[in-house]
């Protein structure tokens, strides 16, 4: 893959390199030796560089650290039984950050150069790509605002990074049903606010959201939209269920929903066969009669970090926990974890697409 652009690499000399963990448990707490960095200046996207993992040099009044003008992705590599490493639809990754950096007036980065930075850094930093089975390479790609300008106005100038952690699985226990919060008390979104977009102050408005459901006895909260009529989503997860009928309801995309790749590949999934998948409005109190009443067997949430994610239980803002089937890991939940997971793999085929190979390229010594 080389699309044109050059990328420079000023890598560590082989002995200053570190030695890859033997297990790797967590989730993002490790880094690799390396990252991928490219400045915005001048209108322009400049000295894209593979360099040692760290710290940046950033002006005290830099824009992004006042006014939160950032944006991040989240993706996933893995390390097949052939020795080959693929990622898995990183380029539905590199549109949406460009889709985040219009949300955000930031400068859109071209896709190519997006995946290049990618793939060179991979291929890099391959030796660090974990082999336990439910282990992955976490892609970390994210933009923020460098100009030291205290007026608020778009900066001119940003940084483009993307930073790798191997990491474990999500639940370090294994895959486990967690609670809900369902409360009208906070809101991640509003319409015609940046809740479609993956950008850092979604993520500072709901930590005392978090840290209020902890409270409560729930892992996180279930947003419903400003009018708490309907179910958004879970904050870092899109919210589903399933009906009697073995149906995977998905709240329709609205523009204070982030559209999960992992939703849409669940969609796309549905469309091929593989199992049934829905688009809909979802009326809060129609999703708790329904769970009431066994209409609903099974609900969680979509995102790359955990993959699919069942809840057990939604707790209300008054104390009571509805329960969701036995309150365990359904069965549709569980096939469709496994299945997705064998997918990113290379157990079970693939759609056309959703894999590619990181290539090996001859300056990556
Ligand atoms: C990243 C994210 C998701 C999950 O999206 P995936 O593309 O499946 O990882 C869901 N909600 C929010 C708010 C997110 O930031």
């Amino acid at each position: 893959m080389n699309m044109g652009f050059s990328i420079r690499y000023d890598l560590l000399p082989a002995v200053k390199r570190r030695k890859p963990p033997a297990e790797v448990k967590h989730f993002g707490a490790i880094r690799t030796d390396h990252m991928f960095v490219a400045e915005y200046q001048d209108g322009g996207w400049r000295d894209p560089r593979i360099v040692p993992y760290d710290s940046f040099s950033v002006l005290p009044g830099a824009i992004g650290l006042h006014y939160g003008q950032t944006i991040f992705e989240g993706a996933k590599a893995f390390l097949h039984a052939d020795g080959e490493i693929r990622t898995f639809r990183v380029n539905e990754n590199a549109k949406r950050l460009n889709r985040s950096a219009e949300t955000l007036m930031m400068p859109g980065i071209p896709e190519e150069l997006q995946l290049e930075g990618l793939y060179r850094l991979l291929d890099v930093e391959r030796r660090w790509c974990p082999v336990d089975p439910d282990a992955s390479m976490y892609i970390r790609p994210f933009m923020f605002a460098t100009e030291d300008k205290l007026g608020v106005k778009p900066s001119a100038s940003y940084i483009y990074s993307i930073m790798l952690s191997p990491s474990g699985r999500y639940y370090s226990g294994g895959v486990r049903a967690v609670k809900l919060l369902v409360t009208t008390k906070f809101h991640r979104a509003v319409s015609g606010g940046t809740g479609a977009a993956k950008t850092g102050g979604n993520y500072a408005a709901s930590l005392r959201a978090a840290e209020y459901a902890h409270r409560a006895g729930a892992d996180q909260v279930l947003y419903l939209d400003a009018s708490n009529t309907f179910i958004e989503e879970a904050g870092t997860m899109n919210h589903y269920h399933v009906t009697r009928d073995g149906v995977f309801m998905i709240p329709e995309f609205s523009d204070s929903i982030l559209c999960s790749i992992t939703s849409l590949s669940v969609l796309e999934l549905a469309k091929g066969g593989i199992c049934k998948a829905e688009l809909a409005v979802i009326p809060i109190r129609e999703f708790l009669e329904d769970l009431r009443t066994g209409r609903i067997i099974e609900a969680g949430g979509f995102g790359t970090a955990a993959g699919v994610s069942p809840v057990g239980a939604y707790i209300m803002d008054d104390g009571e926990e509805i329960k969701v089937g036995d309150g365990g890991i359904g069965g549709h939940s569980r096939n469709l974890y496994e299945y997705y997971t064998r997918i990113q793999k290379g157990e079970t085929p693939a759609p056309e697409g959703w894999l590619a190979v990181v290539p090996r390229y001859p300056e990556a010594v």
